[in-house]
């Protein structure tokens, strides 16, 4: 039985152990301000993203959007974390690999928060992370297979379940800081149930 005192103290209790291991910022949101926009999927195949096909934690391999809705509407609230990093100037308009190694700390710490929450009650807590798996060099769909290396740990993004980052971000009033200018900025989520 949901108790919302219990929830909100444990909620409170993830908070403080997110942003000490590292969160720049971390705030509860209800689940339903997590905006979900079918568009943010289109937006994998026009034009047709680098990991589209390619990273067993984006599309196609991933629920559809309308799964993710269904199973949304089961949780009542989240974290939104994030972790921003000052990084060197961008080599004209490539990505930088310091951007990339911010990510990797989102991705562990959106690990570590979701076993937190897992152990202090929220038996259904799931993590989501900012941009596609990037634990192994070269995800193993890129060769055509379809077992991951780390099970355990691979997330899929937020966008790859459909959620609108800058509409939710914009919900709980955290930046967005895009596109990339000097510093960094990635957003995780941990769904609390
Ligand atoms: S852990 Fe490796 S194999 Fe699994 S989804 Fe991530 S990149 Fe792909």
């Amino acid at each position: 039985m949901w108790n919302a005192n219990d929830a909100a103290l444990k909620t409170a209790s993830l908070i403080e152990f997110l942003k000490e291991r590292g969160a720049t910022a971390a705030l509860p949101l209800t689940a339903d301000r997590i905006v979900v926009d079918e568009r943010v999927r289109l937006k994998c195949r026009v034009p047709v993203c680098d990991s589209f096909q390619k990273n067993l934690m984006c599309p196609p391999f991933v629920m559809s959007v309308a799964e993710f809705r269904e199973v949304l509407s089961r949780y009542r609230e989240s974290v939104i974390l994030q972790v921003t990093e000052a990084i060197a100037a961008l080599d004209g308009r490539r990505p930088h690999e310091e951007v990339y190694a911010s990510a990797g700390r989102l991705h562990e710490l959106v690990n570590l928060g979701e076993k937190e929450a897992f152990l202090s009650g929220f038996r259904f807590a799931a993590g989501f992370i900012g941009g596609c798996c990037r634990l192994c060099p070269v995800c193993v769909a890129a060769e055509g297979g379809r077992h991951c290396r780390f099970p355990f740990r691979a997330r899929p993004s937020l966008e790859a379940m459909g959620i609108d980052v800058a509409a939710t971000l914009e919900n709980v009033g955290l930046p967005l800081a895009f596109p990339v200018r000097g510093r960094v900025t990635w957003t995780g989520l941990i769904l609390l149930g």
